[in-house]
């Protein structure tokens, strides 16, 4: 595996393309979050299939699936930035995150299990915290069985948990969500098992579209606020998620106050997070990067490195 690709800023977020062999390329993320220095919070994103089986109608990952990525492969998305930004191996950040949610759903690698038992061991990092977010695939329960014993290796708090939900209407997520997953029943009972005191609780992400709604009645009827709570993003500009017009609820311009609000009364603890616009022209929403990359014919010309300018991507090219 090697970085064929980068774009970005060191001051935000850099995406890296990396290369396993002919047509197996993932991306992975490197971000910081002004004003805080990288000593003070330090996140990485890492991609866990080469593709992704499944469609869902927002995200640049889907389709083209070309199989799961090895344990080292999962090891190179994370060692590579370490040896870039701390040669000496030791990894200062007060919040150091490691986010298993970017190329792929993770639930279908059993390697993912393996690279994050290993994590504590394996890095120098005081501030390690690990970060896995799902769509919840049905038929991965043994995955997410052992996601529970490996949890256990990990101080408490130091372990977040994400079921990626969109909607709070189950027939509209599967809209949004074409695959075959857990029911909203299922997913509480889970998330009751994996929340315990001194965690942070577990997550029910919305990237919230048009026509996708999320009502405070019908979440509470599954999800109980002592264990779960609600983090709002708008859409993200995909190609995907425009070929499918799909439409964000809120962006930087437009804050939607009133959903967190409703949420807040109903007794959920609610992140509403725009994110940086900048992300969207560097291209660090899920596949974004990829599928540019591709587009340009890369496979033509293996092993040559590649650097775009955010202008083009933010372009759209
Ligand atoms: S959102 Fe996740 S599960 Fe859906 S296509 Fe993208 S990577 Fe796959």
């Amino acid at each position: 595996m090697h970085v064929v690709a980068a774009t970005g800023r060191d001051d935000l977020a850099r995406v890296y393309i990396a290369q396993a062999g002919p047509g197996r390329h993932v991306e992975f993320v490197e971000s910081v979050q002004p004003p805080l220095p990288r000593e003070k919070k330090w996140v990485l994103v890492v991609s866990c299939l080469f593709g992704c089986p499944f469609s869902c109608r927002m995200c640049d990952a889907g389709g083209k699936y070309q199989g799961k990525l090895s344990r080292e492969e999962i090891d190179f998305q994370i060692d590579y930035p370490v040896r870039k930004r701390f040669p000496n191996g030791v990894i200062p950040s007060e919040k150091f995150k490691i986010q298993f949610a970017r190329m792929g759903e993770p639930a279908l690698n059993p390697a993912v299990l393996e690279a994050i038992a290993a994590l504590p061991g394996r890095l120098k990092a005081p501030g390690l915290i690990v970060s896995l977010s799902t769509i919840a695939p049905a038929g991965c329960g043994e995955f997410f069985q052992r996601l529970l014993e490996v949890k256990e290796s990990f101080r408490p708090g130091a372990f977040q948990f994400q079921f990626s939900l969109h909607s709070s209407d189950e027939q509209k997520r599967r809209e949004l969500i074409p695959a075959p997953t857990w029911s909203f029943a299922e997913m509480a009972a889970y998330g009751r098992r994996f929340f315990r005191s001194g965690d942070r609780k577990v997550t029910l992400n919305f990237a919230l579209a048009e026509g996708y709604p999320l009502d405070a009645g019908a979440l509470l009827s599954w999800f109980d606020p002592a264990c779960f709570l609600v983090k709002i993003t708008p859409v993200n500009p995909t190609v995907r998620a425009r070929e499918n017009g799909l439409r964000p609820v809120f962006d930087g311009k437009r804050r939607d106050g009133e959903t967190a609000e409703r949420l807040r009364r109903a007794g959920y603890e609610v992140i509403v997070s725009i994110g940086e616009l900048e992300e969207n022209a560097i291209g660090s929403n899920c596949g974004q990067f990829v599928r540019s990359f591709l587009a340009r014919g890369a496979d033509a010309r293996p092993g040559e490195s590649y650097s775009y300018g955010l202008e083009a991507l933010a372009a759209g090219d």
